[in-house]
C-alpha cells in the first residue's frame, strides 16, 4: 500500500535508527491519542510535550544533523526526511511546523563557511533545541529584495543589527534564529545568527491564533560581530534561496500527510454511515468523490517521492530538481486542497466536529500553498524552465529510487541560483511512450496540442509580460511535468495499470480544465484559442477499471486506520 498507515508501517529502511525515529514518532502521537491532540490544538497549547519527546529520543538531532557534524547515524538524508515530514503532518500540521522552520533556519547553517557556527548548531540539536529563519518582512511579502532588516558596520569587526521580522516561525524558542538583511552603506545581502535570549532581541508578538509562534521580533541595535555571520553578498542571496529550495518540498510531504489521516477519518464515516437505507460509500457521486480523492492523493505521493530522487541525484551537472521541487511545493499543495475539498464534500458536518482529526485537517491545508512562496511565485518560476523542458534536451544516466542512507551534500552547496532558463531535461517523450494506457494516451495528445499552442501560435513580448496570462500557460505546463514524475514512479512502485489509468483520467480533465482558463483570457489570441479547444478532451470511460479501483484501493481502506482516542 502506497499511503502511510501508521497500523501497518513496514516500510523498508537501510538503517535501524531511521526505523525507531519513524516508530517512535508514531508511537509518541498514538500514546498522545487524539482527544488530547485536538484539546491542544483548540487550546492553542505550546507544544512542549513534543519537543520534550524531540529532545529525550535527539530525533532532531539525527534528521537535521549533516554527516560529520553529529552522531554516527546523523545525516541529510531526503529519502527518510519525506517520510518524517508526512508522519508529522499526519498527526497534526504545528508539530510538522516547528520542525519545518528549524530546518528552514539550519539551512543558511550548514552552508555557510563559518564552522563555529556550525558545531554550535550541532550542539545545539543535540541539546534539544530548535531553529528559526527570518526571511520575511511585514512590509515586503515575496518581495526579499527589499529587505530592510540592516547591519551597521561599528568598527573592528563589529556591527550593529537593526530592523524587524514577520512571520518567523519558532522565533519565541529557537536556539538559533538565521536572520537576513543588508550591509549598511553597500547594500550587500547578509545572514547573520541572533539569540532570542539577548537583551537586544525583542519578540513583540505571535501573529497567529494557534499552537505555533509565529512571531515579529525586532533587533534594537543588537551587537554582532564577524563571528556572527553566516555568509555574504551573493552567498547570502544563494543561501536565501537555496534553503528555501530544500525546505519548500516539505510543504507537498505535509500535505500528503494531512489528506492521508483525513482520507482515513472520512472513508470509515461514510462507509458506517446509513442514509435512505444504504450506506453513503453506496451513492454514485460519492464513490466518485472517493475515488478522485484517492487517486490524485496516490499521484501526489508518487510524484513528490520522484522528485526526492532528482533531489538526491542533484549535482552542478544536473539541476533539474530546481524545476521538480516548486512542481511539488505548487501542484502537490494545490492537491492537497482539492483531495480536502472532495472529502469534505461527502463528510460534511463532520468535518466540522471538534473531535475529529479533520477539522484541523481542513483549516491547515489551506496554508500549504502560500508558505514559502505562494502558488504564484512558483509558478511564475516554473515557466523559466518551459523551453528547456520541451525544447533543451540531453541523456542523463537513469535515475533509479534513491532510498540509500546517504548524506545530500549537494543540498548545501547548491551553487548560484541563477541560469535557469539553460537547465537540460531528458525528453519527456520516451516516459509516456513506455505506457499504452486509454488515458495516458488522450494525455499525450493533449500535451502535443500544448506544445503547438507554444510553438505555432507562440505567446508574444506582451502576453510573456503578462502574469496573469502566464499563470493559465504555467498551470497546463505543470501539469505535463506533473504526469511524467507520476508516471517515472508508477513502475517504481508496482502501480497497477488500473490505478495509472484512473490517475490520468483526473489529468485529462484537469488539462481540459486549465485549457478553458487560457481559452478565456483576455489576450488569448483566436489561433491560441484553437489550441486550447484541441486540449479540452474527455477522458475514457472504463466501469470495470473504476469499480476495480474502488473496490480494491479505496473501499477496502475502510477501518484500515483510526488514531487512538
Ligand atoms: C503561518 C506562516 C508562517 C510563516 N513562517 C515563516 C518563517 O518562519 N520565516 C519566514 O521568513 N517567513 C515565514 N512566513 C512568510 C511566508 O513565507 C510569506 O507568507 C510568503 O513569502 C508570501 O508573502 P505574503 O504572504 O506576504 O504575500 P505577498 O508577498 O504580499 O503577496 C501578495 C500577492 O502577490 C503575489 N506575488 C508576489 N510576488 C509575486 C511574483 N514574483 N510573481 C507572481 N506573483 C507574486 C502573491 O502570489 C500574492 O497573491 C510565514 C507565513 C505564514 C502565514
Amino acid at each position: 500500500m502506497i499511503l502511510l498507515n501508521p497500523r501497518q508501517h513496514r516500510r523498508a529502511y537501510p538503517d535501524e535508527r531511521s526505523r525507531e525515529v519513524m516508530l517512535r514518532t508514531i508511537a509518541f502521537f498514538e500514546r498522545k491519542g487524539k482527544r488530547r491532540l485536538k484539546e491542544d490544538d483548540h487550546g492553542r497549547v505550546w507544544y512542549a510535550d513534543f519537543l520534550e519527546f524531540v529532545k529525550n529520543e535527539g530525533i532532531f538531532a539525527t534528521m537535521c544533523t549533516p554527516a560529520g557534524y553529529g552522531g554516527p547515524e546523523a545525516r541529510w538524508d531526503t529519502w527518510r526526511i519525506c517520510e518524517f515530514a508526512e508522519i508529522l503532518a499526519f498527526y497534526g500540521l504545528q508539530y510538522w511546523y516547528t520542525w519545518q522552520v528549524s530546518v528552514l533556519g539550519l539551512g543558511p547553517i550548514w552552508m555557510s563557511r563559518n564552522e563555529v557556527l556550525k558545531r554550535r548548531a550541532a550542539q545545539r540539536l543535540r541539546d534539544g533545541g530548535i531553529f528559526a529563519f527570518g526571511l520575511s518582512e511585514k512590509e515586503h511579502g515575496a518581495d526579499v529584495y527589499a529587505t530592510e532588516m540592516t547591519l551597521s558596520p561599528t568598527g573592528e569587526g563589529t556591527y550593529s543589527a537593526r530592523g524587524r521580522k514577520y512571520y518567523i516561525g519558532n522565533a519565541n524558542q529557537a536556539a538559533m534564529v538565521s536572520t537576513f538583511g543588508k550591509l549598511a552603506g553597500t547594500g550587500e545581502y547578509v545572514f547573520f545568527v541572533v539569540d532570542p535570549t539577548h537583551e537586544k532581541y525583542e519578540c513583540v508578538k505571535n501573529v497567529v491564533n494557534s499552537q505555533n509562534f509565529v512571531a515579529e521580533f525586532a533587533l534594537h541595535d543588537y551587537p554582532l560581530t564577524e563571528a556572527d555571520i553566516l555568509a555574504k553578498g551573493d552567498d547570502a542571496w544563494n543561501a536565501a534561496l537555496n534553503t528555501v529550495n530544500i525546505g519548500k518540498f516539505n510543504l507537498g510531504w505535509a500535505s500528503i500527510g494531512i489528506c492521508t489521516h483525513a482520507f482515513y477519518e472520512a472513508i470509515n464515516h461514510a462507509a458506517s454511515r446509513r442514509l435512505y437505507g444504504m450506506h453513503v460509500t453506496d451513492f454514485p457521486h460519492v464513490k466518485r468523490m472517493f475515488v478522485d480523492a484517492y487517486v490524485r492523493l496516490v499521484a501526489m505521493k508518487l510524484v513528490a517521492l520522484r522528485a526526492a530522487d532528482y533531489m538526491r541525484v542533484a549535482s552542478p551537472d544536473d539541476r533539474r530538481y530546481l524545476l521538480y521541487n516548486p512542481v511539488v511545493k505548487m501542484k502537490v499543495t494545490t492537491q492537497g486542497e482539492q483531495v480536502i475539498d472532495l472529502l469534505w464534500d461527502v463528510v460534511a458536518a463532520k468535518g466540522f466536529e471538534k473531535d475529529m482529526y479533520f477539522e484541523m485537517a481542513a483549516r491547515d491545508i489551506r496554508a500549504l500553498p502560500k508558505l514559502e512562496g505562494t502558488v504564484h511565485v512558483n509558478i511564475a518560476l516554473i515557466v523559466k524552465f518551459m523551453a528547456g523542458y520541451f525544447l533543451n534536451h540531453r541523456p542523463y544516466p537513469p535515475v533509479p529510487r534513491r532510498d540509500e542512507a546517504a548524506n545530500d551534500d549537494f543540498l548545501f552547496d547548491q551553487g548560484p541560483a541563477r541560469g535557469l532558463g539553460q537547465i537540460a531535461f531528458h525528453d519527456y517523450a520516451p516516459v509516456f511512450a513506455g505506457y499504452h494506457l486509454p488515458n495516458v494516451a488522450v494525455f499525450v495528445e493533449q500535451i502535443a496540442a500544448f506544445r503547438e499552442l507554444m510553438t505555432a501560435a507562440t505567446p508574444d513580448e506582451t502576453q510573456r509580460k503578462d502574469i496573469d496570462f502566464l499563470m493559465a500557460l504555467g498551470e497546463i505546463f505543470v501539469l505535463v511535468v506533473y504526469a511524467q514524475l507520476v508516471l517515472e514512479n508508477t513502475r517504481l512502485y508496482a502501480v497497477d495499470d488500473g490505478l495509472v489509468d484512473q490517475i490520468f483520467d483526473c489529468l485529462v480533465r484537469d488539462v481540459s480544465r486549465f485549457a478553458v482558463e487560457l481559452h478565456g483570457k483576455p489576450t488569448t489570441t483566436p489561433a491560441q484559442m484553437d489550441h486550447c479547444l484541441r486540449m479540452i478532451r474527455k477522458p475514457v470511460a472504463d466501469p470495470a477499471r473504476y469499480e476495480r479501483v474502488w473496490q480494491e484501493h479505496v473501499y477496502a481502506l475502510k477501518g484500515a486506520y483510526q488514531m487512538n482516542e
